[in-house]
């Protein structure tokens, strides 16, 4: 018999019961994992256990492409229509409408970020990018291509087949939504690892997938280990193509189990390390706000957190007077509590890293201006932390800490920033902030990243592109970009009477 869950959200800004099962979901059924274990979920504000749910094995993702290899066989694919993709992920928009704050207090029960953050960004994200994708469901069309034979030549954009997701944990809802909302729509069937450490908004989306009507087999929910189920998605044979988003690290791993098994394609959302450049002439206020928001926003588990805040000469005493206040004004606690801005951090693995980082800073020299300690008793609760006096070559300028951890670098040149900001083995993001145009789009165009923020930080939307320059990834996701990620093109040429 399968484990579920039961919870009531007592307190805070949520009231209510939720209640599902929380097996391995396959071909439209729950199950008990392949082994009958299970893992443990923590809830990262008390360190307590939530609940324990199903373990899948790598024998379950074998069960699962099965069923996701039938489903494309028989009633999606090519047998499904656009206009019943698209309907199908409207309903599942409109079924995550009505479940909102249920879907916002889990994200904050599990993963230990803000209700109010979940509401205004997680979850309303996802919806919109169900929307979206609905809308492009039936507007998945090629080309036709003229030549001056006699002959018709056109593409088709064919759904890959079975794909492989792997998503990690920071933004558990919206990165299954991105994730199986593109792929959905370009009629794919799907066989998705949510992370380990925040399973519960994945497993109550099932029973929403399930009511919106989706075929059995079309979306298959494996809680498992990376180095299990993971690695069990990037090596099989039957997948053919595969999804991740994750660390940098790991996404190697996933690409090269790809290169070595089927040679399946590969899209790749990883770590970031962004630069955040404040040139003397920014609107001041609006810089620190933004540049905080950056940093703090999700306790830091942001992939393009904005971690290195280069401050230019003639602002930088103003900027860190300001921005330290702002620091030690953010209110950390209960993310169902009102008015607090950052909870804990995900699980205790997380939280020693962090620590580790900061040690390391101080190790080698660095100056913790504000912050760079526990917060609060019990939980992963770490005060938001300023470094100044850092130098390039220290491990907290150029690794992803992950966590409520900023370095300040001061600068006068601005070529030289600019050389500083791309000195990074990733690209994911970078922000400029300037009130002339000219200098600030100038700077945009030449940082090296997939998003270039003006002005303003963290700004993503379903309609425009999302990915990594560098080691920051491979693809994008969001747009219309993602569905180049989940169709294969076919060239059909057809005689108009050429004779041989
Ligand atoms: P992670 O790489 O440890 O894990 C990500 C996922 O991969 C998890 O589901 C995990 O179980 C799985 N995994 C672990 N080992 C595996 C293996 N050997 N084979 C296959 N899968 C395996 O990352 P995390 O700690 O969950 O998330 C944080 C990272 O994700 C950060 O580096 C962050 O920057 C990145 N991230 C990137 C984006 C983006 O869009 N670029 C978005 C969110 C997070």
């Amino acid at each position: 018999m399968p484990p579920s869950f039961t919870y009531e959200f007592k307190t805070g800004m949520y009231q209510g019961t939720t209640s599902f099962p929380t097996g391995v979901y396959i071909d439209g059924e729950w199950r008990d994992g392949a082994n009958g274990t299970t893992i443990d979920v923590i809830n990262p504000t008390t360190g307590k256990l939530i609940t324990k749910v199903a373990e899948a094995t790598a024998a379950d993702v074998d069960t699962a492409v099965k069923a996701a290899q039938k489903a494309l066989d028989t009633t999606w694919g090519l047998n499904a229509s656009g206009a019943q993709r698209a309907e199908l992920l409207q309903k599942l928009a409109r079924l995550m409408e009505e479940n909102v704050d249920e879907l916002c207090a889990l994200e904050a029960l599990d993963n230990g970020k803000t209700f109010w953050w979940a509401k205004a960004v997680d979850v309303d994200f996802s919806i919109q990018t169900m929307k979206y994708y609905a809308g492009w469901a039936d507007k998945i069309t090629g080309q036709t291509i003229e030549t001056d034979e006699k002959k018709l030549i056109y593409t088709r954009h064919e759904p890959i087949g079975v794909v492989g997701q792997i998503i990690p944990w920071n933004f558990p809802l919206l990165m299954f939504a991105w994730k199986i909302a593109p792929a959905l729509a370009t009629g794919n069937t799907i066989v998705i690892k949510p992370s380990e450490f925040t399973p519960l908004t994945a497993l109550r989306m099932v029973g929403l997938i399930e009511a919106a009507g989706f075929p059995k087999g079309v979306v298959n929910v494996l809680i498992g280990y990376g180095p299990t189920v993971g690695q069990a998605i990037s090596e099989h044979m039957d997948i053919q193509k595969v999804g991740f988003t994750g660390s940098t690290l790991v996404g190697r791993k996933v690409m090269a189990a790809a290169a070595a098994s089927n040679l399946k394609s590969v899209t790749l959302e990883l770590g970031g390390k962004s630069p955040n450049i404040i040139f003397d002439d920014a609107d001041l206020d609006q810089a620190v706000s933004w540049a905080s928001h950056g940093i703090y926003w999700n306790g830091g588990q942001a992939c393009c957190a904005g971690s290195r805040i280069f401050v230019q000469a003639g602002i930088y005493d103003k900027f860190l007077a300001a921005f330290t206040e702002r620091t030690k004004n953010i209110k950390v606690g209960d993310p169902f509590a009102p008015g607090i801005e950052q909870g804990p951090q995900v699980s205790q693995v997380q939280y020693d890293r962090i620590m580790g980082y900061i040690e390391s800073g101080k190790a080698a020299g660095a100056t913790v201006h504000t912050g760079g300690e526990r917060h609060g008793t019990e939980g992963f609760f770490i005060q938001p932390t300023i470094f100044t006096d850092v130098t390039p070559e220290m491990k907290i300028v150029r690794e992803e800490i992950f966590g409520p951890v900023a370095v300040l670098i001061k600068f006068t040149d601005e070529a030289d920033v600019i050389r500083q900001a791309n000195d990074t083995v990733y690209g994911l993001a970078a922000a400029v902030f300037s009130q002339n145009i000219n200098r600030a789009l100038e700077t945009a165009h030449k940082l090296q990243a997939g998003t270039a923020w003006v002005n303003c930080v963290n700004q993503l939307h379903p309609n425009a592109p999302f990915g990594g320059y560098k080691q920051s990834g491979i693809g994008r996701e969001c747009g219309e970009y993602a569905l180049h990620n989940y169709t294969n093109v076919k060239a059909v040429h057809v005689n108009l009477g050429h004779r041989m």
